[in-house]
């Protein structure tokens, strides 16, 4: 029998299933108990985070108005936290050749019907292209698991062309990468070739389900997987985003899960996860969403959300396509701040679109609009789109990100960069409608910029960004 311990290096003794059941029994019995969900609320508005038994009794909380405090307090940290800027990216899929046998995914290897795609290194650079054509600057690069076909030479060369093209005035200025479980001395590599945040979903936390849902492949062995972040940070990358698929399992469970993966990062390597993402299973070629049982609703999907913002405050917390233009609307006020803007989940697709017979997609997009179109909903709904990459490129990564979180100094850097990198946007890319609106929504924000120094370089640079200069960071 593992013992629970945050600390350790072992998958089942930091994702412990007894504890986690514990958990879960602790917040089903105190889901009413209106004076200890009150005393977790007031220590959640000291913004210092809640550990994974108090976050769960928030989660099952079934006192209306209790709720609507959470909701509230959900806002409010959005608000203090990230402002009302949002950080845009878009994935771009390498490759969908795939050794695993994944139940929910596609990709899956025994899927002799969808069609199989990997992008040559000239085609890589058309997809770029488009990407720099739409105004996109930061990518999150997705590939399958296939020791042959996308080997890790691949993945750094593609790295490797894609931070290489200059196109007009666009840059690819941040790659993010998906890829699987690897060793410590591949992430030392991805490291080298400059990777921002390394993205590995757990899928699922409940170890019997994730090996049934993993029936073959290097994916089935439940600790390799789940100890990958620890190896990617011995490996040397700091910034590590983690993710659970909901619809696999029950949500409370994964929920913990996801909580203690954090509290095990924040306890052996004296930082927590970048990033958080919670996509839901969609439809894809030869994946019914229905035939998973555990599929949540858009309320409980808000919920997680929102206590997922109370409960790690300084993480940042991602949707992508998968969610509709609606459901995107109630997150992003609960908590969300970072969001997929174009989106093409097939390989290949920006540059030009897939012919319908050469299905090659991960899932169905939920919200099909142009960036264009997304940035200015975005501005519309009161949001700053914000295309900043400036803490990556400035070595502030890791604890030295979190540190500056914490001290609350990040307030002076992302709005004035979201601003000026907006501006870009507008400049070079915004059709004509979005380009009013957004210059009025600049001319309005910097105002809110609070020390003044700042405030009058941010003039500045805005102004020298409209008379043809680039790439201005703090
Ligand atoms: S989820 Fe990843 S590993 Fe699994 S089949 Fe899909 S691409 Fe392969
Ligand atoms: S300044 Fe850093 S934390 Fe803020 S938006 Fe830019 S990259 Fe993100």
């Amino acid at each position: 029998m593992y013992k629970y311990d945050p600390s350790s290096l072992k998958a089942e003794e930091f994702i412990n299933h007894e504890e986690i059941m514990e958990t879960l029994a602790y917040a089903e019995a105190n889901k009413h108990n209106e004076a200890l969900i009150s005393e977790i609320i007031e220590k959640a508005k000291l913004r210092k985070g809640l550990p994974h038994r108090e976050a769960l009794v928030l989660l099952d909380c079934d006192i209306p108005e209790k709720n609507e405090e959470i909701y509230a307090l959900a806002e409010q940290i959005k608000k203090d936290f990230y402002g009302n800027r949002i950080v845009m990216f878009a994935p771009l899929y390498l490759s969908n050749y795939c050794v695993n046998g994944c139940l929910y995914c596609p990709y899956h290897a025994k899927n002799k019907h969808i069609c199989r795609k990997k992008l040559t290194q000239d085609e890589i650079r058309q997809e770029v292209i488009a990407l720099q054509d739409m105004g996109h600057k930061r990518l999150a690069i997705e590939a399958g698991e296939d020791p042959v076909n996308n080997p890790i030479e691949y993945i750094l060369e593609s790295i490797n062309t894609i931070y290489s093209i200059k196109h007009k005035n666009g840059a690819i200025r941040r790659v993010n990468v998906n890829i699987a479980a690897t060793t410590v001395e591949n992430y030392r590599k991805l490291k080298e070739a400059g990777i921002g945040t390394y993205i590995l979903f757990q899928e699922t936390y409940h170890k019997e389900s994730y090996e049934r849902l993993h029936p073959t492949g290097p994916k089935h062995n439940y600790a390799y997987h789940t100890e990958a972040m620890d190896r990617a940070m011995e490996g040397g990358i700091d910034d590590v985003g983690i993710g659970a698929l909901f619809g696999l399992e029950l949500y409370r469970y994964e929920f913990a899960g996801l909580l203690m993966h954090a509290e095990h990062l924040e306890a052996v390597h004296g930082v927590g996860p970048h990033t958080i993402s919670v996509p839901r299973v969609r439809r894809a070629d030869d994946i019914d969403p229905d035939e998973f049982d555990n599929g949540i609703s858009d309320d409980t999907f808000a919920k997680i959300v929102a206590c997922l913002r109370i409960c790690v405050p300084y993480t940042g917390l991602i949707v992508s396509t998968r969610e509709s233009q609606r459901s995107r609307e109630r997150v992003l006020k609960l908590g969300i701040s970072q969001i997929s803007g174009g989106s093409r989940t097939s390989v290949g697709g920006y540059a030009e679109p897939e012919p319908e017979e050469e299905n090659s997609a991960q899932f169905d997009v939920s919200d099909n609009r142009t960036l264009d179109e997304v940035v200015n909903w975005l501005m519309k709904l009161g949001y700053i789109p914000s295309f900043c990459t400036a803490c990556y490129r400035e070595g502030r990564t890791g604890d030295r990100f979190m540190s500056l979180c914490k001290a609350g100094q990040i307030q002076n850097c992302c709005h004035p960069n979201a601003l000026m990198t907006l501006k870009e946007y507008l400049e070079d890319y915004a059709a004509p409608e979005t380009k009013e609106i957004g210059e009025k929504l600049i001319a309005k924000e910097l105002n809110n910029i609070p020390k003044e120094k700042v405030r009058k370089i941010a003039e500045e640079y805005i102004n020298n960004i409209h008379n043809g200069q680039r790439d201005f960071r703090f």
